[in-house]
């Protein structure tokens, strides 16, 4: 499988560093963003290190698509947001931070103003493990 040793997702599909799972099959890996737009902000990769949209394989890019409706409908049905954004960014001049290919699942509040480039802060960690545990527990009931 393609790889990348300096890489952070890389290293969170080796399981060197923790993260809040919430999905993965054979090709994709659902986990929280660590720094969250808004809450229950979700994230989709695949496992395989590809950069960006540009090379990522297409039956990758597929399985991520596919792993990311997932996903929505679980922050559907567990928090019922008043919309949801799937983001993907590619480039610098796009605001991309990792450069491993991943889709945001991002639940939006009406009004919340919410720009493309919405910055990185830390979440609450404790936050967001509760909100994983119930993303987690919807998607099992509802596969
Ligand atoms: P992008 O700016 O589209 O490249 O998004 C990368 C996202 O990865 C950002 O929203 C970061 O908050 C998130 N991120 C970076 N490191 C981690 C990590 N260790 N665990 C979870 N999310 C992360
Ligand atoms: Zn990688």
């Amino acid at each position: 499988m393609k790889t990348d040793e300096d890489c952070i997702f890389c290293k969170i599909v080796a399981e060197e560093i923790p993260c809040f799972k919430l999905y993965e099959d054979e090709d994709t890996l659902s986990f929280m963003d660590i720094n969250p737009a808004n809450e229950g902000h979700a994230l989709v990769i695949s496992k395989e290190h590809w950069r960006n949209v540009h090379v990522i394989p297409d039956e990758l890019i597929s399985a991520v698509s596919v792993t990311a409706k997932k996903i929505a409908s679980a922050l559907e049905t567990r928090f019922s947001p008043d919309g949801i954004n799937l983001v993907q960014c590619n480039g610098e001049g796009a605001a991309q931070s990792v450069q491993h290919f991943h889709m945001h699942v991002l639940p939006r509040k009406s009004g919340d103003e919410l720009k493309l480039n919405w910055g990185l802060a830390a979440g609450d960690m404790d936050r967001i493990q509760e909100q994983a545990a119930k993303i987690a527990s919807t998607l099992q009931s509802t596969g």
